[in-house]
């Protein structure tokens, strides 16, 4: 069973992460969505693990060898829980790289047998990022074709509530 991790924080979940989830869904017999809690965010994320998980399944439904779950610690013990050997990001653009990079150099020398690979963005995506959305959001853009419609109503929702 070749089984994959695709881990973030997903605060919201955006079109370009479905479509590393995706693509990834097509390479491995299982791809677990792995919704780190990461309370170290400043400020705090702005949906709680509950909902960012929500979201992910939601969006995924579809898609019968990937399924969602929270995890809250070393992302190589999550894949050693699992028994799955690789771990998957997306790489938007040169400035993703080095940060990556030093992560996946750094899960090597913890776990020898766990390997990071990467997926490239595609062009439509390479400049969007949860942040990104967030912002836009914020000061009342549209974010629809970025990220999935359910999330769309919540932002809407979460950021007339927090006005
Ligand atoms: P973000 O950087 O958007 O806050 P996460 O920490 O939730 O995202 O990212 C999870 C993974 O998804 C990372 O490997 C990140 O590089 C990848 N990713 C994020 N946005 C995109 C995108 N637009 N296209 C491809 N991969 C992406």
């Amino acid at each position: 069973m070749n089984r994959a991790i695709c881990p973030g924080t997903f605060d919201p979940v955006t079109n370009g992460h479905l479509d590393i989830i995706e693509r990834s869904a097509g390479l491995f017999d299982e791809v677990i969505v792995a919704v780190a809690l990461n309370p170290e965010k400043r400020g705090g994320p702005l949906f709680s693990l509950e909902e960012r998980e929500s979201f992910l399944r939601d969006a995924t439904a579809h898609l019968p060898n990937v399924t969602v779950q929270s995890f809250d610690g070393l992302l190589i013990q999550l894949a050693d829980e699992l028994g799955a050997h690789v771990i998957v990001k997306g790489l938007r653009a040169v400035s993703d790289f080095e940060s990556e990079f030093q992560q996946a150099q750094l899960n090597h020398r913890l776990d020898t047998k766990v390997e990071t690979m990467f997926i490239m963005a595609i062009p439509e995506y390479t400049y969007l990022s949860s942040s990104a959305v967030r912002e836009i959001a914020a000061l009342g853009g549209d974010v629809s074709g970025m990220v999935p419609a359910s999330v769309v109503d919540a932002l809407a929702k979460r950021l007339k509530l927090a006005r």
